[in-house]
């Protein structure tokens, strides 16, 4: 959502070695980026979560946040110190029990030196305090926390939880998560998964939330405001709770008339991905002005504005099938973001086949006739567009475009079982684009690298030739415009907050 580069941050002083003792030499501090070329200061090296407690309270009128995050972690090194990726301003840190100090640096870096330093392969508990206004903090002189008249809300990608947790912020590291808030009676507290229970006491109501499967931190969502909450139950036996801000004005009907359809669409996906991977659905439209969505795990954020025009149903598609692609299976790196976006546009389009309103073969043709050879939409390379065309409209659009031409290369019955088998194969984990080419492959038992590299890495518009060979607008005429295409085009505004 954010074009912009970023320099990679100065590795840690050598001289910091010298400091410490000689018997604990090999102990040095975890990186300070957890490796990803797009964003070498995003997680941190040197452990990994496996569950996130925060236990929050949080004042709509005031914007302010304060709680406690307790992370469970293991570590991958021996470590002198690690950081955690957070921007509020924090009281106390304890690691083990034990006061830890602690310090700021680059733009989003809390540096942690433990009393004592951590060898490698055990478990460490850290504990933060915390307390801040999320909407005064900026980081690269942005933000994603989004104050609203009632409340504030965290959503955003590739970056949301620096606002409100300390977290190992990239989709490698996932986690489990608890998340209590606090907030006056007559606001409500949205996030991810289950809703266990909610309490009042003294004027304030207690929200607390359950992910027991793993979660990327960009996934974790939390919202807080003047909600109305609906719920349900899929034919799946899945429990729905979709949740409605009460200011939503002549929106509100649309956005109702959307996400209230969130467990048929989600049935309906899984014809194509599969059982669904969580045990709790829904959707919530916050009075945000922003107007991009998001596939926050098992409750997607949805923007008023995508329902300005009446219902809209593709989002809820979009952001649904990210459950599968890029949920269930998340990004290896930022680099292999086709996984998740050229699969949501192409659920988009089965959608469209589904409601009678063209089909993926013609939208297919469409988005190749519509963009002539020099059309900067070409140079964009889907397969690895750089951070800086990250949620390009290429990587949606092309990047279906490509799956389109996979499936007529290897055939509906093929195709219809990568799709199917993908999320399983790799489901709680992470995957890249190199990952999906060799699975199909495998699949099929067709050579794809040609197709793979003409579609998604070359940046040019693929000949006819490849047009041709891949069965992409062979008619004589240019083809028409399906019915569907506008409404799809409008949900664009998905990741370019
Ligand atoms: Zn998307």
């Amino acid at each position: 959502m954010h074009r912009r580069l970023i320099a990679p941050g100065a590795l840690a002083a050598a001289s910091l070695m010298l400091a410490i003792p000689a018997s604990a030499a090999s102990f040095s501090p975890g990186a300070p980026g957890i490796g990803d070329p797009y964003y070498p200061d995003y997680g941190n090296g040197g452990y990994d979560v496996s569950h996130y407690d925060l236990r929050l309270k949080y004042q709509p009128a005031t914007d302010e946040l304060e709680g406690t995050a307790t992370l469970l972690a293991r570590t991958t090194q021996d470590l002198s110190r690690f950081d955690l990726d957070f921007l509020l301003d924090v009281s106390e840190v304890r690691v083990n029990g034990a006061k830890a100090s602690f310090t700021t640096s680059g733009e989003h870096e809390l540096e942690i030196t433990p009393k004592s330093p951590l060898a490698k392969g055990t478990s460490v508990t850290v504990v933060v305090r915390y307390s801040g206004v999320p909407s005064s903090k900026q980081a690269y002189g942005f933000t994603s926390w989004h104050r609203t008249p009632d409340g504030g809300v965290g959503a955003n990608e590739p970056e949301a939880a620096w606002w409100w947790f300390p977290s190992n912020d990239h989709p490698l590291d996932k986690a489990t998560y608890d998340v209590s808030v606090l907030v006056p009676d007559g606001s409500q507290a949205i996030s991810n998964g289950t809703l266990q229970s909610t309490s009042s006491r003294l004027g304030w109501t207690r929200w607390n939330w359950r992910s027991d499967k793993p979660q990327a931190t960009y996934l974790a969502t939390l919202a807080v405001g003047r909600f109305d909450l609906t719920t349900g139950t899929t034919d799946g036996g899945i429990p729905v709770v979709n949740a409605y801000s009460k200011d939503l004005g002549a929106n509100a009907g649309a956005a109702r008339a959307s996400v209230e359809r969130t467990g048929e669409i989600a049935d309906w996906l899984s014809g194509y991905f599969g059982p669904y991977p969580f045990d709790a659905l829904g959707g919530y439209v916050p009075n945000t002005t922003t107007g991009y969505a998001l596939e926050t795990q098992t409750r997607p954020f949805y923007s008023p504005r995508q329902f300005a025009n009446g219902s809209n149903t593709s989002v809820v598609v979009h952001e649904l099938a990210h459950q599968w692609y890029g949920d269930l299976v998340s990004v290896r790196g930022w680099k292999d973001i086709w996984i998740n976006e050229g699969f949501a546009r192409y659920a988009q389009w089965l959608w469209s086949e589904h409601e009678d309103e063209g089909t993926a073969q013609e939208l297919a043709d469409y988005v190749y006739a519509s963009h002539p050879a020099d059309d900067t939409f070409w140079t964009v390379r889907p397969g690895d567009p750089g951070p800086e065309n990250q949620f390009d409209i290429a990587v949606y659009d092309r990047g279906a475009l490509a799956l389109q031409a996979l499936r007529n290369e290897i055939g509906d019955e093929a195709f219809f079982a990568v799709l199917k088998g993908w999320p399983q194969k790799h489901a709680y984990g992470n995957a890249s684009v190199a990952d999906f080419q060799r699975y199909a492959e495998e699949v099929s038992g067709q050579p794809l690298a040609g197709l793979f590299d003409t579609w998604l890495f070359q940046p040019s518009k693929p000949g006819a030739p490849a047009a041709r060979g891949a069965a992409i607008a062979r008619g004589a005429q240019a083809p028409a415009r399906p019915k569907s295409w506008k409404g799809i085009a409008a949900t664009n505004d998905v990741h370019a907050g």
